[in-house]
């Protein structure tokens, strides 16, 4: 099986790139595009305990496809969720688009 560590790493760079090149204003077919790839992806994630967490966060919250921020700051969160699970630090949300769009200023 794939290893957790470096599997988590490299899907949410794909999470958080996706977020960070979806548009701020999408049409109805991105959006659906968008959650109908969520809530596939929480299901064929090949970690299955990670997997089976992240459906459960996908019940309880919702993707947020509105626009770029908001999916943005949503799948921030949903990370926040597995930081806090595995004592990880929590992440600044207001600040996910200096990780992952424009690079940080400092
Ligand atoms: P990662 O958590 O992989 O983060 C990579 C980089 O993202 C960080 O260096 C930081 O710059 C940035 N970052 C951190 N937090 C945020 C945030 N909230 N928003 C935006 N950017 C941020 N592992 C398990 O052991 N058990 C699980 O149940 C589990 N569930 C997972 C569920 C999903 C959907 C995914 C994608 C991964 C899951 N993982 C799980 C893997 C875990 O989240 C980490 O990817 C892995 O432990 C490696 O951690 P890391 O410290 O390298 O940083």
């Amino acid at each position: 099986p794939p290893d957790v560590e470096q599997l988590g790493r490299s899907s949410w760079t794909l999470l958080h790139s996706i977020a960070a090149t979806y548009p701020p204003q999408p049409t109805p077919a991105e959006q659906a595009d968008v959650a109908r790839f969520m809530g596939l992806f929480a299901r064929l994630y090949p970690c299955w305990v990670c997997a089976e967490d992240f459906q459960r966060y996908l019940e309880r919250q919702p993707v947020r496809t509105g626009g770029r921020d908001e999916l943005g700051t949503w799948l921030c969160e949903a990370h926040n969720e597995v930081n806090r699970k595995l004592n990880k630090p929590v992440f600044d949300c207001s600040r996910w688009q200096e990780r992952w769009r424009t690079g940080w200023k400092d």
